[in-house]
């Protein structure tokens, strides 16, 4: 209810806007493979398990983007990062490079050249595509170290991610780029605790997680110790706000994992992934009410992941099934192999009642979602193809991020069909994705089509030096 008042309050401050620029503070929240149904299919599940809405579906400005690239009617995570920061569309795979190989300018670089702060951050390592889009030139997205040198020595003054991703067989390690960006005068924080107690006085700042891992844990996942997204957000706000409060700053925030859980084909993942950048808008909410003529909030995605559909074939949904999964598919499937494979004894097949009582336990499955004959057969098939007579029990599949065993991601699929979601495929869709917009002149948002749209049209009301 507090939530709601809150949100009616904020929805009558969809101020007029003249022709002068009005906008001093810019929050751009990315939800990295956030389509509509994602989203709404969040709400459904938060509404079922009894959490609370998704703040900015109650945004006063709700619109709909396309997202094609240059060359495909279906985007990946950089060409659409391009078009987001940039407002022109690029080949796939490319970051911030036109297809006839020149640099494309971005918001980061217009603001900064206006003199506002510039800050970026993300659950995923601090030089993937989408913060990467917003700073970096190159035509090649996995160039990690060409992107953190570039990212280095760009003048964008905050930046927060997990971890510097480098270059596959490169030997180097995040260690090299730490050292890179202290020698360029960067002051450099890992973990929560030392980003809470960042030095605001410093010319520039790094934020890491501090741990030896190329993406922040997902939300379902994580421990009390774990840096969150929301820790870089609260720093870096408070960091921009106390070095261009006067001025007004620019600041992008991606929820990376989204697209993570969508390739994984992972429902009750990705909803808590959605959840987790709403906490980070929340923060950024509390900075609207404080500056409610002059901050402007959106919250879009690049593209969908996964062919989510609502609806898996009956006319009905139960999203209150998901309440059995408490873990990500990837925590799911190191549970399984602790449980099955112990490193300590002597390999030995476990029984179907055995495993079945696993992903009861694990998932919910053959308990709040009760599993059909049909569906129990096609599952003890996939078993037998594993621990079966001439079977393999490393049986697993592949997805952009990670590899678990074959018959937990079925298990996966299984619970999110039984709850009534349904996913197409592993990669990316071409679906329409929303724009959520609150703030000072929000409603110039109304009228946008194409996700190559917002970003010039950010720049005006801010008046950035484009
Ligand atoms: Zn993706």
């Amino acid at each position: 209810m507090k939530r709601i008042c809150q949100l009616l309050f904020l929805s009558l401050l969809v101020a007029g806007c003249s022709s002068k620029p009005e906008v001093k503070y810019v929050f751009y929240f990315i939800g990295d493979g956030m389509g509509v149904n994602e989203v709404i299919g969040t709400n459904l599940y938060n509404e079922a398990n009894g959490l609370g809405t998704v703040n900015f579906t109650q945004f006063p400005v709700l619109n709909f983007i396309t997202t094609v690239s240059a060359n495909s009617l279906v985007t990946d995570s950089s060409a659409a990062g391009t078009a987001l920061a940039s407002g022109v569309k690029i080949n796939n795979s490319v970051v911030g490079v036109d297809p006839d190989g020149n640099p494309v300018s971005n918001l980061t670089e217009w603001a900064h050249a206006a003199g506002f702060g510039t800050g970026v951050a993300t659950s995923v390592g601090v030089n993937h595509a989408t913060p990467a889009s917003f700073v970096a030139h190159t035509d090649k997205r996995s160039s990690y170290e060409e992107i953190s040198n570039q990212m280095i020595a760009s003048p964008v003054d905050f930046m927060a991610g997990s971890t510097f991703l480098t270059d596959r067989g490169s030997g180097h390690d995040a260690a090299l780029f730490e050292q890179k960006a202290d020698s360029a005068g960067i002051a450099v924080y890992k973990g929560a605790e030392a980003i809470r107690g960042l030095d605001l006085t410093k010319e520039r700042v790094v934020c890491l997680s501090g741990k030896a891992e190329d993406s922040l844990p997902y939300a379902i996942d994580r421990k009390e110790d774990d840096t969150q997204l929301s820790d870089f957000t609260e720093a870096g706000i408070r960091y921009l706000e106390s070095r261009y409060g006067k001025k007004g700053f620019f600041f992008m925030v991606e929820g990376g994992k989204v697209d993570y859980a969508g390739h994984a084909n992972d429902a009750a993942t990705c909803f808590q992934e959605v959840n987790d950048l709403a906490k980070s808008v929340d923060l950024a909410l509390a900075f609207l009410k404080r500056y409610p003529k002059e901050t402007l909030i959106l919250i879009t995605a690049d593209h969908e992941t996964g062919g989510l559909m609502l609806g898996s074939g009956r006319y009905e949904m139960h999203p209150d099934l998901l309440s059995g999964q408490h873990a990500s598919v990837d925590a799911v499937t190191e549970k399984f192999r602790e449980a099955f494979f112990p490193e300590d004894k002597p390999f030995k097949a476990p029984t179907w009642d055995a495993v079945k009582a696993f992903f009861a336990e694990n998932l919910g499955l053959w308990g709040v979602a009760e599993v059909s004959e049909r569906m129990e057969q096609q599952l003890k098939e996939v078993y037998d193809r594993t621990f079966g007579k001439g079977g393999d029990r490393n049986l697993s599949e592949s997805n952009l991020y990670s590899e678990n065993y074959r018959l937990v991601a079925e298990m996966v699929r299984s619970v999110d069909r039984i709850a009534g979601y349904q996913w197409s495929f592993g990669s990316h869709s071409g679906s329409p994705v929303g724009l959520y917009v609150i703030g000072a002149c929000a409603e110039e948002f109304n009228t946008v089509k194409d996700n190559t749209e917002i970003a010039p049209l950010i720049a005006r009301l801010a008046g950035y030096a484009k």
